[in-house]
């Protein structure tokens, strides 16, 4: 008989200390929007103690990762953060614990740069590339951009040699321009590189400021051509490897491009956990902490089922499709068209990532093979380089044949002309 084994995988909640607090107002945050379901207020101490004592207990790994999200965490003061790794050096017994913090960066300075080095923390800057397409939509509550803020706080981070990562959203701007985009973060030093769809809806309208489909696959194409050519091992860039994870049979390390849903639940500064940050409305609700436990509500039947309907809820094409296996039909948030047999939810970026599953395939197959075989996938290099040659050399032909042909069409048009000037 099989044996099932509920508390095999490590329970994760995100944290928002400051609730929906932010000093920015960026035009696309689905979190402004979601705010008046996840309250106001700040993260009281007896709270925060009670999180962390649970959270630690609930493990069932040596190790436990702390997730400080926002609105903006560092709309806390810095004493905040002392108290919380305080209290998890109380309740730790023994476990190794890390923590993350995903900041817009403006508010940083020097003394938070310290601690956060001290403390190993591992930050995620938001930004979404190059001056002009972050300042689109990234701007402040008066309407300033707030570029020059982030980069002032990334090369803070830089100079005191904190851990960080770089978060970008595509968007109908920068979802046009994957070249400089990639190689914006890649002139930064940007060693890991995450970036999500914005994909927002006013009732039944797309916000204008989304990535359309074919956007986003020429987009994640753009960027993965530039990628692979020089960088396989050397930038993490977390939706390839999540690609190469499925094609590997592996679990993937973003929840989206997984087969469940269920481990990236949210707790809000005043004890409500919610099933997923994208889902923080009252039907997905799990219960509050001061009332229920941390392991009833995320390992209990309401959460179980939500989990399983990212795969019970995908539609006929998905259920057929070829890229199933990679794909899991993206995030259920996004799932809101019909699809070619009229059935409801297949996701709004379904060709986009079959574009992009197409084209990365052959080299998804050559990574795969180069792992089974003990070797780096990084050999791919190569073959994309030796690719990229024989392209530009077929380019250089063709526009070589062009010149040919525009001189040979020139010539006769000059003679009709001197003809008819005869
Ligand atoms: S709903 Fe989307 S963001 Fe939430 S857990 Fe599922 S895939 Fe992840
Ligand atoms: S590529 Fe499209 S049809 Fe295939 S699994 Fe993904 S969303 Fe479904």
């Amino acid at each position: 008989m099989a044996t099932t084994a509920p508390f095999a995988t490590p329970l994760y909640v995100m944290l928002k200390p400051a609730s929906s607090h932010c000093n920015l107002a960026c035009h696309y945050c689905y979190y402004l929007r979601a705010q008046h379901h996840a309250g106001e207020g700040t993260m009281s101490d007896a709270l925060l103690e009670e999180f962390t004592r649970q959270y630690i207990e609930a493990q069932t790994m040596p190790e436990v990762l702390f997730t400080w999200h926002g609105g903006e965490p560092l709309m806390r003061p810095l004493s905040f953060y002392q108290r919380a790794l305080q209290l998890q050096r109380q309740y730790a017994r023994g476990r190794h614990i890390d923590n993350c913090l995903q900041t817009n960066g403006t508010l940083l300075t020097d003394e938070w740069c310290e601690f956060l080095r001290d403390n190993h923390f591992l930050v995620g800057i938001s930004i979404d590339g190059p001056q002009e397409m972050h300042d689109t939509y990234r701007r402040n509550k008066t309407g300033r951009p707030s570029w020059h803020s982030v980069m002032r706080g990334i090369r803070l981070l830089q100079k005191h040699g904190v851990a960080w990562n770089a978060m970008a959203t595509v968007n109908a701007v920068n979802g046009n321009h994957p070249d400089d985009f990639y190689q914006f973060f890649r002139d930064l030093g940007c060693q890991y590189l995450q970036f999500t769809p914005v994909v927002e809806r006013n009732g039944t309208e797309i916000c204008e400021y989304s990535v359309t489909p074919d956007q986003w696959g020429r987009f994640l194409c753009g960027v993965y051509d530039q990628w692979v050519r020089e960088d396989v091992g050397r930038i993490f860039v977390q939706t390839f490897d999540a690609t190469l994870a499925n094609w590997a049979g592996v679990t993937p390390g973003v929840c989206s491009l997984s087969s469940l849903c269920g481990h990236a639940a949210v707790m809000e500064a005043n004890g409500d956990v919610y099933s997923c940050d994208h889902f923080v409305y009252p039907d997905y609700l799990l219960g509050n902490i001061r009332q229920q436990t941390l392991t009833t509500m995320l390992y209990g039947e309401q959460q179980r089922s939500f989990a399983r309907k990212k795969t019970g809820g995908l539609p006929r094409q998905c259920r057929e499709c070829h890229w199933l296996f990679a794909c899991h039909g993206e995030c259920p948030k996004n799932r809101f068209i019909s699809d070619r047999y009229g059935e409801q939810g297949l996701n709004y970026l379904c060709e986009g990532y079959r574009q992009f599953f197409s084209h990365v395939a052959a080299d998804m197959d050559f990574m795969k093979a180069e792992l089974d075989a003990g070797r780096a996938p990084a050999n791919i290099m190569e073959r994309a380089g030796n690719r990229a040659a024989m392209e530009s050399q077929r380019t250089r032909k063709e526009s070589n044949t062009d010149t040919i042909t525009d001189t040979i069409t020139d010539t006769i048009t000059d003679t009709i002309t001197n003809t008819n000037k005869i």
